[in-house]
């Protein structure tokens, strides 16, 4: 039966629709102060909201709640408790009052808090998040929540998003104002996050311990076919993916999640989703949501999905692009051109301000995409390179530079203009060609970021974004709100930030070693693996920035980089172990086998008669044992390292070691296990190959 759309939209969610229904007008008007102004929330509130709260979840079928919050690891974590309880009498009965509404206490000491928590020091708190809507999820309402530690400092992805949102909203109103606008009373970011996943067989999947251990093959020579024929790119969707898609659609609806594009992408097995976008901290919470049903639906369905940003060396990787805009309570995207030159000038300083923001904080942006497994992506042909740019087009870019020259700018379509604030041109928006390889793309009223991991949470990425471009903001209201003359003022200024800040803007070809060697003459930082962007995190400069807008503590900064330098260390010295099980147990046994049996069939020649030609077989075998000496010498480096790599207490040190040695002693491995395949018989080798892989889904 075909799913009614709209009737299923939500249906597990405690909207403002539901909350309209079953609060009082007094408990619904405060609690929407409280999500709209920040304003403190009553315990009488709370309780009335958690009544509400539970009926409602009763009544669709929960037995639980949970408060579902996202700790460090970039996961999601949640801890279920039952409605149930005894009263006086010993009766059962079902309770969830204010109080569990607003705290929850998880047991803290398994998250990651990167040294601002010892382990003795358990405790941990939740608190609700009443901006984000709660929802129903496999039986128990999940609460969506801020985690902080004893102390206060946060441990989560969320809060500093929450906080950036307020620093942005602040700022904007600021430059809003001195436009004229008296109307507008909130700015929010608005995010849709496009997320490509790959779906294989499950039961080929499972066969491979580097799948199973950490979500991508450690070994696996390239296939005969891998993506050049261009032939799964939109293309049509087989029946197993596509039954996939739809139960994945299904779930997310009723969930509230804005579902909306689904295709095939550029490799075999790869797929993408992409949602209507929304404000920033629900399309946070979305995306999460959309992961996990991801990857658990995909079980149901017998396969496996593969949220790895590389899964299979021979083919693009995965991704997430972040496409971040602004957009005011009365619905106005700021970053609109517009019809008329008033709203021009607006949408050209709004636009300054995220170029001058980008350039000024190159590192923390790019530190927001850094992961081990991204590493594997970023800079490889098929992703952004590790340098940050802006593509702007070239009519925005002339527009701009006509601007700082104080010069005429020829439209298009229009006769010559002068410049001059007041008479800013109209252009039409959309003219500008689209381009596909720069990390951060103006797409006609949007930003478009393209550097983020397909795991990656979205949070640290927007919370930078929103954050730098306040800073601006913030700047540019300083120089503006003294100003006598504003027209003449903000012409200077978006002209002296734009010369400034314009080494930032790169229309042509990202993915060129040209623009390698151009953005180091601008002076473009570049930070090509993890290890060197992570520790920008705490330079001076991005810690008053983000101490500034009170987005993240100096304590929580170092915190956020040990435990991101914890992660990358623990990643690698997972795959190093999981290559050196394969290698030693799987591959070289097998390799030894086929050897023996090439002898076997030599000496078994020889036997029958001295003169047969084995010259096939001495050849093999030659190649066979010269590899097998280099891969036995291979396994040694590598397990050495790997035993000397977890010494120390320094992260970065440690994190760098992992870099430099076991990293590089995998790459070794690999390659000679890689050329191996290509000589061993198919039946004898260990595991499925990357033909059985990619298209284990007929
Ligand atoms: P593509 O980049 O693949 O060409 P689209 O242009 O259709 O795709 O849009 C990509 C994403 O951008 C979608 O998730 C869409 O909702 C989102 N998007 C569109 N407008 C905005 C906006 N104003 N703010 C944030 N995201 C937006
Ligand atoms: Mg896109």
């Amino acid at each position: 039966m075909a799913t009614n759309l709209v009737e299923i939209f939500g249906t597990k969610v405690f909207s403002d629709k539901v909350m309209k229904e079953r609060l009082s007008a007094e408990t619904y008007e405060a609690l929407h102060l409280t999500i709209e102004e920040g304003k403190p929330l009553t315990i009488e509130i709370a309780n009335e909201v958690a009544s509400a709260m539970k009926d409602w979840a009763l009544e669709n079928g929960a037995t639980h709640y949970t408060h579902w919050f996202q700790p460090m690891t970039g996961i999601t974590a949640e801890k279920h408790d039952s409605f149930l309880d005894l009263n006086r009498q010993g009766e059962v009965i079902t309770k969830f009052n204010g109080k569990t509404l607003i705290k929850g206490e998880p047991d803290a000491s398994s998250f990651p808090s990167g040294g601002l928590r010892a382990t003795f020091e358990a405790r941990g708190y939740t608190a609700w998040d009443p901006s984000s809507y709660a929802f129903i999820k496999d039986g128990s309402l999940c609460i969506p929540t801020a985690f902080c530690s004893y102390g206060g400092e946060i441990l989560d992805k969320k809060t500093p998003l929450l906080r950036s949102m307020e620093a942005l909203n602040k700022q904007s109103l600021r430059i809003l104002r001195l436009f004229g606008n008296t109307k507008t009373t909130k700015v929010n970011a608005t995010v849709g996050a496009e997320q490509e996943y790959f779906l294989i067989d499950k039961k080929v999947g499972e066969t491979r311990l580097d799948i199973v251990h950490t979500g991508r093959t450690l070994f696996g020579a390239k296939p005969p076919k891998g993506q050049e024929m261009e032939d799964h790119y939109f293309g049509a969707i087989k029946h197993r993916v596509s039954n996939f898609m739809k139960d994945l659609d299904d779930k997310l609806w009723r969930l509230g999640v804005l579902s909306k594009t689904k295709h095939n992408e550029a490799a075999p097995a790869q797929h993408e989703l992409a949602p209507l976008f929304t404000t920033v901290n629900i399309a946070t919470d979305q995306n999460q949501i959309t992961m996990e049903l991801m990857k658990s639906l995909a079980g149901k369905h017998n396969m496996l999905c593969l949220l790895h940003e590389k899964p299979f060396a021979a083919v693009n990787g995965s991704g997430k692009h972040n496409n971040w805009s602004l957009s005011t309570d009365n619905g106005i995207n700021l970053l609109e051109p517009g019809e008329t030159p008033y709203e021009n000038a607006q949408f050209l300083l709004f636009l300054t301000a995220v170029i001058k923001g980008v350039d000024e904080y190159q590192d923390l942006l790019r530190l927001s995409a850094a992961s081990a497994g991204n590493d594997l992506r970023l800079g490889a042909n098929e992703a952004p390179p590790a340098i940050i740019s802006i593509f702007l087009g070239d009519e925005l870019t002339e527009i701009l530079e006509a601007v700082q020259h104080n010069a005429t700018y020829k439209g298009k379509k229009k006769s010559t203009m002068q410049i001059g604030v007041s008479m800013l041109p109209a252009f039409p928006r959309d003219t500008t060609d689209r381009n596909r390889t720069s990390p951060l793309a103006f797409t006609g009223n949007k930003f478009e970021f393209r550097m983020l991991g397909s795991s990656f949470s979205i949070a640290c990425t927007n919370y930078i974004i929103n954050t730098i471009v306040a800073e601006s903001l913030a700047q540019f209201a300083d120089t503006l709100e003294k100003a006598d003359d504003f027209h003449k003022a903000l012409t200077e200024l978006i002209a002296k930030s734009y010369k400034k800040h314009k080494r930032i803007i790169y229309n042509g070809n990202s993915y060129s070693q040209e623009w390698v060697e151009e953005a180091e003459r601008r002076g473009l930082s570049n930070h090509a693996s993890t290890v060197d962007a992570i520790p920008c995190f705490a330079s001076e400069k991005n810690v008053k920035l983000l101490e500034k807008h009170g987005v993240l503590s100096r304590s929580e900064i170092n915190s956020r980089m040990e435990i991101l330098l914890e992660i990358y260390s623990k990643t690698i010295n997972i795959e190093a172990l999981t290559m050196l099980e394969m290698a030693k147990k799987q591959i070289l046994p097998s390799v030894l086998a086929y050897e023996r049996k090439i002898v076997e069939m030599a000496l078994n020649k020889k036997l029958l008669d001295e003169n047969f030609d084995r010259s096939v077989e001495t050849d093999l075998i030659n190649s066979l044992s010269a590899l097998t000496k280099k891969l036995y010498e291979n396994i040694h480096k590598l397990e050495s390292h790997t035993s000397n790599a977890n010494k120390g207490d320094d992260a970065l040190e440690k994190a760098r070691f992992y870099h430099e040695y076991v990293f590089s002693d995998m790459t070794s491995l690999r390659e000679v296990c890689d050329k191996l395949e290509g000589l061993v018989d198919k039946n004898d080798w260990p595991f499925p190959t990357y033909s059985d892989l990619l298209y284990s889904i007929k």
